[in-house]
């Protein structure tokens, strides 16, 4: 039976025209959650998914048998998804071009789940413009064992220097330890230049506040503290998408929220699949309307 929201039905997969198989398969083991119920999840959020989705190369998390088998990633297309699933050509640094896969609409993504996706990233740019990222992404990567609370803090402080330097900036739950920080840009800067500029205010946030942030990678450099993982920010890397379901225990979903409400939330996989009438109730409320879009350069440094 379908879900009542504000007097409208919620979309499932059945509003796809999507041959969904298997949809009894129970993909999250642990919580009893199948490939139909994970179809119907996307397809209740499918346009959300599709502001940030929409254009953009992407990365898919795939586990044809569930969550806690095998999975693997997928960045090119392989001719088998759906009539839905596009390729892009895109030039490799070694000079050769590959296909790149993406979408356009929401059926794309419905496609892509019927071939067992769990899992949607994409790069910082749409296909075109190609070379100029439409946001910047600051991954922040808890140590093992430190509190949420402490990627709470290290969120807002990243929120203060950046709005020093100009940039608007929206929390997202990442649906797994961490939470990213976006700051949506305008497209006039080409990959070389964010890339640049994500990786030098990484470092002297890291040398200037030590024992919060570390910009080095190696995880024995981390050692109670948060990595900044500028590396998202570079061609042909990729972050999960809003909205994106994770293949890890409890069906957690990556989810905006607003700075105002963040300190009151206490993980970053506090939404599942199972919220979908909640995620969409709050992306029309006040305190999400307008959430990752603001009109801004990227700023020298
Ligand atoms: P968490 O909050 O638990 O760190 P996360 O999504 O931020 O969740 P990370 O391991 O920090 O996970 O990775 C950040 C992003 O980098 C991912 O969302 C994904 O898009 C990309 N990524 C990570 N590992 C790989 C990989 N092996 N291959 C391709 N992309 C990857
Ligand atoms: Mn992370
Ligand atoms: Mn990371």
């Amino acid at each position: 039976p379908k879900k009542k929201m504000r007097g409208a039905e919620l979309r499932t997969a059945a509003d796809y025209k999507l041959r969904l198989t298997s949809p009894d398969k129970v993909i999250f083991p642990e919580d009893g959650l199948t490939k139909g119920e994970l179809a119907n999840y996307y397809a209740a959020v499918a346009d959300l998914l599709l502001i940030d989705l929409k254009q953009r190369p992407m990365t898919l998390i795939r586990c044809p048998s569930g969550r806690a088998k095998k999975c693997f990633f997928q960045k090119h297309d392989t001719g088998s998804m759906g009539d839905h699933v596009l390729h892009v050509p895109v030039k490799e640094g070694d000079g050769g071009t590959e296909d790149y896969l993406y979408v356009e609409e929401a059926s794309g993504a419905l496609e892509a789940v019927q071939m067992n996706t769990i899992e949607f990233h994409g790069w910082g740019s749409r296909i075109d413009p190609l070379e100029k990222p439409d946001r910047l992404v600051f991954d922040l990567d808890p140590d093992e064992g430190l509190g949420f609370d402490r990627v709470k803090t290290a969120a807002v402080r990243l929120r203060e220097l950046l709005a020093d330097l100009g940039l608007e900036t929206f929390p997202l739950l990442s649906g797994g330890k961490g939470i990213h920080v976006i700051a949506p840009l305008d497209q006039k800067a080409e990959w070389p230049a964010v890339k640049s500029f994500a990786e030098r205010f990484s470092r002297a946030i890291a040398e200037a506040e030590p024992e919060t942030f570390t910009a080095n990678i190696r995880k024995n450099q981390r050692k109670g503290r948060i990595f900044l993982d500028w590396l998202r920010n570079q061609r042909g890397s990729t972050a999960v998408m809003p909205y994106s379901a994770r293949a890890r225990e409890g069906a957690p979903v990556a989810a905006p929220v607003s700075w105002e409400e963040l300190d009151g939330i206490d993980s970053a996989n506090r939404f599942t699949i199972r919220d979908a009438e909640l995620l969409l109730e709050r992306a029309a409320s006040k305190g999400l309307k307008g959430w990752g879009q603001a009109k801004q350069t990227l700023p020298d440094l």
